[in-house]
């Protein structure tokens, strides 16, 4: 079946960016929110990427208005009745991810696809709350959506074969170069191997090995990453490292590498968190 609506639940960083990227392959996307000024922020920072796009002459100004024609916002879960298939991306709360999907088994016809843009938690979990459980799936995109290329496309306990080939194909056609996790573990493949180098830049700091702007140089042009460590964590969110290098060392059985360093935790209680609190390793004017 041709996927033609998409639905998309959270109009937050990657709700509206997911819901972007569907629109501009010609799909009519319903972006839901919980709360009016949620869905407006959205859309806004929908306008505000594509006008950008226009400025450097990457789009023309009546592709970014068809663009936007195409994404309808609401507070309505109902309106995502009759669409074709959906991505999840609302807060990393496994409680309310299975709420959602609760909802969305009622609301949805039963063949459509219900992917989770989850960071880390287990699809075979989030399945659980519904009856179709060979239908759910992670789609995992990255931060800023329109822009990176990769999707990890992640199989729970009870996900199709089907299920995985048909949300390949979708993100494939969204532009995206897509990576098959086989297997439901936490933090899937990207995740887990940028948490502990995460985790360790921030120990070497500790122990005063090195400053953060050094560790950061060496990174970046040791091993030829375009971005630092600490720039990384502050352009994802420092609490967000922490959240999951939590979750990790309850899942992964309990293993002293996921162990979080004083220093991160102190940042977190500090208020430190990155870029959206304007400070974090480094400090931000804007
Ligand atoms: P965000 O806080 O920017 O947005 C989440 C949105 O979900 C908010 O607008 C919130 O109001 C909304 N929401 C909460 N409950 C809802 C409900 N019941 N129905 C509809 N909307 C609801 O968060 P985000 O950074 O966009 O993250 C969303 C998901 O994507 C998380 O699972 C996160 O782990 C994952 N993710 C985030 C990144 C990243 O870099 N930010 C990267 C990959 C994946």
């Amino acid at each position: 079946m041709e996927i033609k609506k998409i639905g998309v639940v959270g109009a937050g960083t990657m709700g509206n960016g997911i819901a972007q990227t569907a629109a501009q392959i010609g799909c009519q996307v319903v972006m839901r929110d919980v709360e009016d000024r949620f869905v407006e922020k959205g859309i806004s920072s929908i306008e505000k990427f594509l006008s950008k796009s226009v400025e450097k002459g990457k789009l023309e100004a009546k592709e970014k208005d068809a663009i936007l024609g195409r994404i309808t916002g609401t507070t309505d879960m109902g309106k995502l009745a009759d669409v074709d298939f959906v991505i999840e991306a609302v807060l990393e709360d496994i409680e309310l991810k299975k709420k959602v999907f609760k909802q969305l088994d009622e609301i949805c016809r039963p063949d459509v696809i219900l992917a989770s843009n989850t960071s880390s938690m287990s699809l075979t979990e989030i399945a659980t709350a519904t009856k179709r459980q060979d239908k759910v799936c992670g789609m995992h995109f990255f931060n800023p959506v329109p822009i990176m290329k990769l999707v990890e496309v992640i199989k729970g306990f009870y996900t199709s074969d089907e299920t995985i080939a048909t949300t390949t194909a979708l993100a494939k056609k969204m532009g995206k170069i897509t990576v098959e996790v086989k297997k439901d573990s936490p933090g899937f493949i990207v995740n887990r191997i940028m948490i502990p180098h995460m985790l360790e830049a921030i120990k070497i700091a500790e122990e005063g090995v090195a400053t953060i702007q050094d560790i950061d140089l060496a990174v970046k042009n040791g091993l030829n990453y375009p971005m630092g460590p600490f720039e990384l964590m502050d352009l994802t969110g420092i609490d967000i490292c922490y959240y999951v290098a939590e979750y990790f060392y309850k899942e992964l059985n309990k293993e002293s590498k996921w162990v979080s360093p004083v220093l991160l935790k102190n940042m977190i209680r500090a208020g430190r968190l990155g870029r959206k609190t304007k400070g974090g390793w480094y400090e931000y004017n804007k």
